[in-house]
């Protein structure tokens, strides 16, 4: 074990051994049970005496962090309560650096819900920004891991190309034509995750201080990316029939934005779709200002019914929409691969950035997800997915209509994985949000989705997707319960 051992220190060597081993004991680096190393050994290894090692042993032994066992060795025990309450109301001073960090200006929905989450045994979660993990094709990738690695050896294992595997930027290019986007593999780049790509594009086209149009709610990890990058943020309203475009002409003559941010397909949170005519009209006008778009197209593929859109990049000319996509919500976000299509010198600075950043994606998962793709299973797995979904918002439908107030309202999506519900005026969902809890059900409350952080208060985000009918129905149920009970003390 290397313990860093300041031979120079006023501090006692067997009291900077024992302070070492008290840190790891109380922030849980060490656990319960762990052995220590015997104290013949550690002398050995940090060339110091045994009796040094006993003592720092006997410090923490007196304070009930460690045990001997006889013949066995010495142990860590676990924490009483009362030690882990000093760990928590011990601060650490952190150097000026960190202090003058400013972190946590935001909550972070994820964040406040998993804290739920432990709260109850049987919580049912609407709140979940993906599909559902029982259903990942698991199996199918754990083959194909083994055979690509049989296959290519250890090529799989090499760096890679900055771009990304070729032979899955032309498998991405034979599934995107099959939705109607015409694309080369030079204009391709693999990205961890589409999460990467919103970071990428916006770190190189924006800088602190600049307007980004986003829609009126959004992604609320994008909103997190785009405060982080100091941007001005400003929200277009959303309707039915997504992104109200005729509000857009007067914000780019009077805000000069340097991108727009639109989810055209299914949107996270409200599963609203952009209609044709909005779309032509947006790439006229993104033409005549000189304002790029940033295309994020996380669910396209996921459609129950009605007829598909074209994406935003398929109707550009050239070089006026930077397009992503991702592997997370059609397969599996463990992947962490997504990627952009854009042609350019914009195309070829964000390979640049792609390559500073991390070198890039890893090559054995691109080379396993190529394989997946070639064996056509994507598409057998994508009917399978979209048909399970399908079932799931219909239940959650039904349900809301069963056991939620008449005067509460939602938009059927018709792909994707939300349902955004509006409650009435006075009933705010973060206010919900805890009693819900209690309840068994959580969800995903709306304000956290709007550009300023504030605003749609009696808005909530429902995912149908990730759970089976039975659970929905139950969740469905649950909600209804709480909201009844708020409003009787309203
Ligand atoms: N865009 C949207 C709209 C999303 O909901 C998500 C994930 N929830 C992402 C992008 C990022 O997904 P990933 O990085 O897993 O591709």
């Amino acid at each position: 074990m290397r313990i860093p051992i300041d031979h120079y220190s006023v501090i006692p060597i067997y009291r900077q051994i024992e302070i070492f081993f008290r840190k790891a004991i109380q922030s849980g680096t060490l656990l319960p049970d762990m052995r220590l190393p015997a104290s013949r050994k550690l002398a050995e290894d940090l060339g110091i005496s045994r009796i040094t090692i006993e003592n720092a042993y006997a410090e923490l032994k007196a304070d009930g962090l460690i045990t001997s066992r006889v013949g066995s060795g010495t142990y860590v025990l676990p924490l009483c309560p009362l030690s882990s309450l000093e760990i928590k109301n011990s601060r650490v001073t952190w150097p000026l650096w960190q202090q003058d960090l400013v972190i946590g200006k935001e909550i972070i929905a994820g964040k406040v819900l998993s804290k739920r989450q432990k709260i109850s045994q049987h919580l049912i979660s609407f709140a979940a920004g993906s599909g559902d993990p029982c259903l990942f094709p698991v199996e199918d990738f754990r083959r194909t891991i083994q055979s690509v690695i049989r296959r290519d050896g250890i090529t799989a294992f090499e760096y890679g190309e900055p771009s990304g595997f070729t032979r899955l930027r032309v498998s991405i290019v034979r599934v995107l034509a099959s939705q109607g986007l015409q694309t080369q593999p030079e204009n391709i780049l693999i990205t961890s995750g589409s999460q990467q790509a919103l970071a990428l594009v916006s770190q190189l086209l924006l800088k602190p201080g600049d307007v980004i149009l986003v829609e009126s709610p959004t992604y609320a990890r994008a909103l997190d990316l785009f405060r982080t990058l100091d941007l001005k943020i400003v929200g277009i309203p959303l309707d039915h029939h997504g992104i109200q475009v005729e509000k857009l002409e007067e914000l780019l003559q009077q805000l000069h934005p340097k991108l727009i941010y639109t989810i055209p397909n299914f949107q996270n949170p409200t599963g609203v779709s952009m209609n044709s005519w909005r779309r032509r009209r947006l790439i006229a006008l993104v033409d005549r200002y000189n304002v790029p778009i940033l295309e994020d197209d996380f669910v396209g593929d996921l459609r129950y019914e009605g007829r598909a859109q074209p994406s935003l990049k398929a109707l550009d000319p050239g070089g006026r929409v930077i397009y992503t996509s991702t592997f997370s919500k059609m397969l599996l976000p463990g992947l962490r691969i997504g990627f952009v299509v854009a042609e350019g010198p914009v195309y070829q600075e964000l390979v640049r950035r792609k390559h500073t950043y991390d070198l890039a994606s890893s090559n054995l998962i691109q080379r396993v997800l190529e394989s997946y793709l070639t064996i056509g299973r994507y598409q057998t797995h994508l009917r399978y997915s979209c048909r399970i979904y399908r079932r799931r918002r219909d239940t959650m439908l039904k349900a809301i209509k069963l056991h939620l107030p008449a005067d509460i309202s939602v938009t059927p999506p018709r792909g994707g994985f939300f349902i955004w519900l509006c409650l009435p005026e006075n009933i705010s969902a973060k206010n919900l949000l805890p009693l819900a809890s209690e309840e068994g059900v959580i969800f995903a409350p709306g304000n956290s989705f709007f550009p300023n952080g504030s605003g749609g208060d009696n808005y909530l985000r429902l995912n149908f997707a990730a759970n089976p009918p039975e659970e929905i129905e139950e969740g469905v149920k649950r909600l209804g319960k709480v909201i009844k009970r708020l409003r009787q003390y309203q």
